[in-house]
């Protein structure tokens, strides 16, 4: 490695997470969200290694990061589920990509696209059964229905699915996950009575793929779970393996006295003479500024907490008397196996969830694939 910093993203790991729920999922085809650059693992790459573990569906939010998968040569159904208005469907359409439907006004936007296009718009319905984000509910669901099937019979769309999505499957047993899947369950019923032929009906999240059985349907959208993070971490791993690591080399390893502030505020002293590092990447990288004096690295062996404030570029951290030397390998996050904090562990310590840590990391880090593309 000859760069500051790098996420090194274990393909294999993805590919075999991909096996893990698929097992749980048992039957249920499994697709796979691969949205904000697959969770920061790089979209295609990711994607890539998703089917080649067995998915059969990518799903993505927003339009363009499904014609980049296209673009990237991917012609597998992929389903874009967060749609605004102005976006290209014409092209979405002419590209086979499938669309979420939550609204009338989006509805009438891709069937008039889709006229332009020449051939019939995929969508999916959405209903929202309780998370109260996006998604037709009540009356609004009915008119959408009846408003997709009209469509339908005039040969704009094609209304091949019917979705939702969970607000607390990473809560064992809330009363809310019943109570969507019964929601569900009526309004796909009411739509097939009215006359739609679904291909896929889909609920669940990672959490709801891995935990709750009576809601696969006929598909299940896992995201974090495939990254090998556990969408509920007070019940363990599920045997998924966590695919990033993120590596550091140290930019400088320098001497200096007791009592030697360091960072911006000069928030941390130093407690006798030590040596310190510098450690290339920063908020800038997608280091979170509240982990200044908190969130634990693997230096020379050891773990050693960030010392004084994380800045846009670079942070230090405080080695004592280990002999690290500049270019030295420090291992911020990964699956734990060396000893290294796992992206779980830097969330606990921030309040957050692991999928942030992952997803946040940015552009100046460049992604690397050691076990090459699958
Ligand atoms: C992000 C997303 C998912 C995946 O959620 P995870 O909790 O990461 O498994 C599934 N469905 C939709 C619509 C999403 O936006």
């Amino acid at each position: 490695m000859n760069v500051p910093a790098e996420a090194r993203v274990d393909l294999g790991a993805i590919a075999d997470n991909v096996g893990v729920l698929r097992e749980r999922a048992r039957g249920a085809e499994v697709l796979a969200m691969v949205k904000a650059e697959a969770y920061g693992h790089g979209l295609v790459e990711a994607a890539g290694a998703a089917l080649a573990g067995g998915a059969t569906w990518l799903g993505v939010a927003k339009l363009a990061e499904a014609l980049r998968l296209r673009d990237a040569g991917l012609t597998v159904r992929t389903l874009s589920c967060l749609g605004v208005p102005g976006e290209p469907y014409e092209e979405a359409v002419a590209r086979d990509i499938d669309l979420t439907v939550g609204a009338l006004w989006l509805l009438d936007e891709i069937a008039e696209a889709a006229e332009r296009a020449g051939r019939p718009a995929r969508v999916h319905l959405k209903a929202d059964t309780g998370m109260t984000r996006g998604g037709a509910r009540g009356r609004d669901w009915e008119e959408l229905v009846d408003a997709a099937l009209k469509a339908e019979a005039s040969g704009r769309v094609s209304v091949v699915g019917a979705m939702s999505h969970f607000a607390c499957a990473d809560e064992p047993g809330h009363p809310s996950i019943a109570a969507q899947i019964g929601a569900f369950t009526a309004m796909v019923e009411y739509a097939e009575k009215a006359g739609a032929r679904f291909e896929v009906r889909h609920l669940s999240n990672s959490a709801g793929a891995l935990t709750v059985p009576e809601a696969r349907f006929d598909l299940v959208r896992p995201g974090i779970a495939l990254y090998g993070l556990s969408p509920i971490p007070a019940l363990g791993t599920f045997g998924l393996r966590p695919a990033m690591t993120l590596a550091a080399h140290a930019a400088l390893v320098k001497r200096v006295p007791a009592d030697s502030g360091v960072s911006y505020g000069l928030t941390y002293r130093t407690a006798r003479e030590t040596n310190l590092a510098v450690v290339p990447v920063g908020y800038g990288d997608g280091i979170p500024r509240h982990g200044s004096n908190l969130l634990e690295v693997l230096a020379g062996g050891r773990r050693r907490t960030i010392a004084g404030r994380v800045c846009m570029d670079q942070f230090v951290i405080d080695l004592g008397d280990d002999p690290l030397a500049a270019g030295d390998e420090i291992i911020l996050f990964g699956p734990g196996d060396r000893g290294e904090p796992t992206a779980q562990e830097w969330a606990d310590a921030l309040g957050t969830i692991s999928y942030e840590i992952v997803t946040r990391i940015g552009v100046r880090v460049p992604r690397a694939y050691p076990g090459g593309a699958r």
